[in-house]
C-alpha cells in the first residue's frame, strides 16, 4: 500500500452522479397554482435533456462527497505562504449573518442602516490606528484592487502637485507579482530593484536609480522572503528625500499587527488583505477586501466612499458616506465587500488590545520554530530569524536526487496537508514559502515538521514515489496548464 498511505476507500470515489437511471426523480413538485403557460416556440425547444436522473438521498451524497475533494483550512493544516490561511473564527460569520448585517441594501437611505455605517467608520479608525496612518477607505475589494488605489492616489497626489514628470515606480525583485501588475495599470513604468545577500533591498541599486522622475516605492515589510528588511529607515528616508511616495504592501500583516505600526516607519500608503490578516475566509478568488490606510498628505486622495461620523443639532451622532476632497474615485460599486468588513471587525474586536500583539507573536514564533526544526532537512537560502512565514529551497532534493519542489508539494497532499506556495519568490530556486499562521497548535506544527522530514527522506529512498504523487485524490497529477486551458468540469464523461 505504499502508494497510497492513507489508505482510503476507492469506491470513496465514485460518484453517484455516475448511477444515473432513466425516470428516477429526486424531489416531488407541489401541485401547480399558478395558470399553464405555453411553451416557447417549438424550434427553441430540446428534444431531450440529458441531466442525470437520481434520488434525494444521492443527490446529497454527491455533493456532499465532491465538497471533501476541496481542502480548506477547516479540512486540515494549510501552510501556504503569503496567504495566511489562519482559522477563521465561526462566531464573525455568524455576526456577519445577523439580518442588520445581511439583509440590507447598498440603495437603503443612510437612516436606516446606521448600524452598518458605524461599524464601516469604526474600522476605518481601527486600521488606521493599527497601522499608524492617518485614515483609511475600504472600497478596494481586493489586495490587489488597493494596490491599483495605492497607484491611482500616488499619481494623482503628484499631479496635484504639477509634478508631472514623476512615471516611474520602483519594485523589489521579490514582490508579489500583483505589485508591478497595479503600478502599470495606474499608468507608471515600473523599475525592478534588486535584493542584496542578506534578504534586504540593495542600497547602492537603489541609490543608482533614484532620481527625480521617481513617483515612488512599492515595498512589502515584512518582504515576501518572509524577512523584515533591515534598512527599511534608509529606504524610506531616501525615498522620501527623492521625492517619491512610500506604497507599503500589507497584504499579510500578522507579522507586524500591534507591535510595529508601518505609518511611524514613513508609510504614506498602505493597503491590508483583510482576507489574509484578518479573517475574512478566501480561496477560489474571493470575496476579499484590501483597505487602504493614508497619511495626513494622501488623505483628500482616497477612494470614495468613506465614512464621515458627524453631530446633529441635538449633538447625537450620525454617519454618512463621504467623497474625499480630491478622490480617485470609485473603486468599484458601492462602497467594498460589507460581509468581508463585519468579520475583520468582529475578529479585531474579540482580539482586542491585548490580543492583536498576540496574534503577531505566535505568527512569528510558529514560523521561527519550523525554520529552526526544518534547517538542514531543506536549504535555507536566508539563514536569519524570521516573521510570519520562512522560504526554504529543494534545490538540495534536486542537486542529491532530481526532486523538486513541486513533488515535495504534490507529496504532502497524500499526508492530507495543503502545499505550501511554491516557486515564489521568483528569486529563490526550487522555493517552499511556508507560513504556519498564528492559529496552529505546536503538535500540529510537530505533526507538519515530521511529514515534512519523512518527505525528504522519500526524495532519496524511492524518488519515484514523490515524482507521481499525489497517489490518493480523486485525480492523481494533472498536466495543470492543459488542466487550466482546457478545464473538463462535465459530471458525465
Ligand atoms: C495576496 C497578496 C496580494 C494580492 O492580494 P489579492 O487579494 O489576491 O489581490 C498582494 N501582495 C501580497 C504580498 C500578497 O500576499
Amino acid at each position: 500500500m505504499k502508494n497510497n498511505p492513507l489508505n482510503i476507500n476507492d469506491s470513496k470515489r465514485r460518484l453517484s452522479m455516475d448511477r444515473s437511471v432513466a425516470g428516477r426523480i429526486g424531489t416531488t413538485l407541489p401541485k401547480l397554482d399558478v395558470p399553464i403557460q405555453a411553451n416557447p416556440p417549438q424550434e427553441l425547444l430540446r428534444e431531450s435533456l440529458e441531466m442525470p436522473e437520481l434520488s434525494e438521498s444521492e443527490i446529497v451524497r454527491y455533493l456532499t462527497q465532491i465538497s471533501t475533494f476541496n481542502f480548506s483550512i477547516d479540512h486540515n493544516f494549510y501552510p501556504l505562504g503569503s496567504c495566511t490561511m489562519k482559522y477563521n473564527p465561526k462566531v464573525n460569520d455568524d455576526i456577519a449573518a445577523l439580518p442588520g448585517f445581511s439583509a440590507i441594501h447598498p440603495m437603503q437611505e443612510e437612516s436606516t442602516v446606521q448600524g452598518a455605517l458605524k461599524l464601516m467608520h469604526d474600522l476605518q479608525n481601527i486600521l488606521a490606528e493599527i497601522t499608524g496612518m492617518a485614515g483609511t477607505s475600504l472600497a478596494p475589494m481586493a489586495g490587489a484592487e488597493g494596490e491599483l488605489a495605492g497607484m491611482l492616489m500616488t499619481r494623482a497626489y503628484h499631479q496635484a502637485n504639477g509634478d508631472r514628470k514623476r512615471t516611474k515606480i520602483l519594485v523589489p525583485d521579490s514582490a508579489h507579482g500583483t505589485n508591478p501588475a497595479s503600478a502599470v495599470m495606474a499608468g507608471f513604468e515600473v523599475i525592478s530593484l534588486n535584493t542584496d545577500s542578506n534578504g534586504n533591498t540593495d542600497i547602492e541599486g537603489l541609490k543608482y536609480v533614484l532620481s527625480d522622475d521617481i513617483a515612488g516605492f512599492m515595498l512589502t515589510q515584512p518582504s515576501t522572503l518572509g524577512l523584515f528588511d533591515t534598512n527599511i529607515l534608509e529606504v524610506v528616508n531616501m525615498v522620501r528625500d527623492a521625492g517619491g511616495i512610500i506604497y507599503g504592501d500589507g497584504a499579510n500583516l500578522n507579522a507586524l499587527v500591534g507591535k510595529l505600526k508601518p505609518g511611524q516607519l514613513g508609510f504614506d500608503i498602505l493597503h491590508s488583505n483583510l482576507h489574509k490578516t484578518f479573517t475574512q475566509p478566501h480561496g477560489g478568488g474571493g470575496p476579499g477586501a484590501g483597505a487602504v490606510m493614508v497619511s495626513d498628505r494622501i488623505l483628500p486622495f482616497l477612494p470614495t466612499p468613506v465614512i464621515d461620523r458627524k453631530t446633529d443639532k441635538s449633538n447625537a451622532e450620525f454617519f454618512t458616506f463621504m467623497s474625499p476632497e480630491k478622490t480617485i474615485g470609485k473603486m468599484g460599486a458601492f462602497h467594498g465587500n460589507f460581509g468581508a468588513l463585519v468579520r475583520a471587525y468582529a475578529y479585531i474586536r474579540t482580539l482586542g488590545k491585548q490580543g492583536v500583539p498576540k496574534v503577531s507573536e505566535d505568527a512569528v514564533i510558529n514560523a521561527n520554530y519550523i525554520r529552526s526544526q526544518l534547517k538542514g532537512v531543506f536549504d535555507l537560502p536566508y539563514d536569519r530569524t524570521c516573521m510570519h512565514e520562512v522560504v526554504f529551497s529543494a534545490r538540495n532534493l534536486k542537486r542529491d536526487n532530481g526532486i523538486t519542489a513541486l513533488d515535495v508539494s504534490k507529496r504532502l497532499i497524500d499526508y492530507g496537508i495543503h502545499p505550501p506556495t511554491m516557486y515564489f519568490p521568483l528569486i529563490v530556486e526550487e522555493a517552499l514559502m511556508i507560513e504556519p499562521t498564528e492559529t496552529e497548535s505546536k503538535e500540529t506544527i510537530d505533526e507538519f515538521i515530521d511529514v515534512m522530514k519523512i518527505i525528504a527522506r522519500e526524495a532519496a529512498e524511492d524518488p519515484s514515489l514523490l515524482r507521481e504523487a499525489p497517489h490518493n485524490t480523486p485525480n492523481t497529477r494533472l498536466d495543470e496548464a492543459l488542466a487550466a486551458r482546457e478545464p473538463d468540469l462535465r459530471w458525465n464523461k
